[in-house]
C-alpha cells in the first residue's frame, strides 16, 4: 500500500477510536492573564452536532482556533480528523483547513464582490475547475435558500441573508466539519432560526457541526448535545442539554 493511504488508514482508525474532534488535556495560555483553556478533553464524534455555551470570556473562540490550527495549544494534544494539529507543518495548514467550513457572528463576507463571486472564491483557491464551480455554486446556494440573488453584493442583503452567503461559502467545498462561531450573534429571533435550521440540515446530511453560542433559547429548543465552558474549564457535558445560566 502507498504510504499516503496507510496513513489516512491510520487516520481513519484513530477518528473511529477518539472521535473526529479530540482534545486531550489541552490548556492554552496568552501571554496575559489566566489561561483561557485550562486541562480541557472532550470527543467528538463524526456527525455530531454540539453546542458550545459560556459566558464571554470563557473560551469558546479559544476552542474554534485551536481546531482551525490559528492557535496552537500551549499544552496538550489536539486531533482533528485524525491529525495531530502541533504536527502539521505550516505550508500543509491550508490543505488541512480544506476540510472545514468555519462561518462568524461577522460573515466576513468580500464586499465589493457579489454572492456567487463570495462563494466561488472558496473554490478558486482550491483551483477547482470553472466547469465545476459554475455547476456547485449555484447548488449551495439554493440549499441556503439564496438561488436568485446570486448577483447581489452583500450590502444589498439582510444580515440573515449575508451570513447564508456565508454559510454556502463554508459548505461549497464539502467539508466533513463546519465551525460555527456566534453565527447567529448579529440576527434577529426569525433569521437566527433560519440558520439553525440549515445548520440542522447540514449535520443531517452527515456534516459534524460545532456551534458556539449565547442564545439559551435555541440551545433550550434544540435539544443537541451541550458542552459548557467557564474561565476555560468545561463544567458539563450533556447529550440533548439545555443551557446552563451562569451569574
Ligand atoms: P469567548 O469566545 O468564550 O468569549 P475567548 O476564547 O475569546 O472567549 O477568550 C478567553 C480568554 O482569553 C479571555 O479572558 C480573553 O480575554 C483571553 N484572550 C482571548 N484572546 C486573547 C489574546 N489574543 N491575547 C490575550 N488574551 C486573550
Ligand atoms: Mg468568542
Amino acid at each position: 500500500m502507498a504510504r499516503k493511504d496507510v496513513q489516512r488508514q491510520l487516520r481513519e482508525q484513530f477518528i473511529e477510536e477518539n472521535g473526529i474532534i479530540c482534545l486531550d488535556n489541552v490548556s492554552k495560555a496568552y501571554s496575559t492573564g489566566s489561561p483561557a483553556l485550562n486541562n480541557v478533553s472532550l470527543t467528538i464524534k463524526p456527525g455530531e452536532f454540539v453546542f458550545i455555551v459560556g459566558n464571554s470570556g470563557s473560551g469558546k473562540s479559544t476552542l474554534i482556533k485551536l481546531l482551525l490550527r490559528e492557535l496552537t495549544a500551549s499544552s496538550g494534544s489536539v486531533y482533528v480528523m485524525g491529525h495531530d494539529l502541533s504536527k502539521i507543518p505550516r505550508r500543509k495548514i491550508p490543505q488541512f483547513r480544506r476540510n472545514l467550513g468555519v462561518v462568524f457572528q461577522d460573515f466576513r463576507l468580500l464586499k465589493d464582490r457579489n454572492v456567487f463571486e463570495n462563494v466561488a472564491f472558496a473554490q478558486r483557491v482550491i483551483q477547482v475547475p470553472a466547469k465545476e464551480i459554475q455547476r456547485n455554486v449555484p447548488a449551495i446556494l439554493s440549499t441556503v435558500g439564496l438561488a436568485g440573488k446570486y448577483k447581489s453584493k452583500p450590502r444589498q442583503l439582510s444580515g440573515g441573508e449575508q451570513q447564508r452567503v456565508a454559510l454556502a461559502r463554508a459548505l461549497v467545498n464539502k467539508p466533513s466539519i463546519l465551525l460555527a462561531d456566534e453565527p447567529t450573534g448579529n440576527l434577529d429571533p426569525t433569521n437566527t432560526w433560519e440558520i439553525m435550521n440549515l445548520l440542522e440540515e447540514i449535520n443531517a446530511n452527515g456534516t459534524t457541526v460545532l456551534v458556539v453560542t449565547h442564545n439559551s433559547e435555541v440551545v433550550n429548543a434544540m435539544q443537541k448535545r451541550v458542552i459548557t465552558l467557564k474561565k476555560g474549564v468545561i463544567v458539563s457535558d450533556e447529550e440533548e442539554g439545555g443551557y446552563i445560566d451562569e451569574d
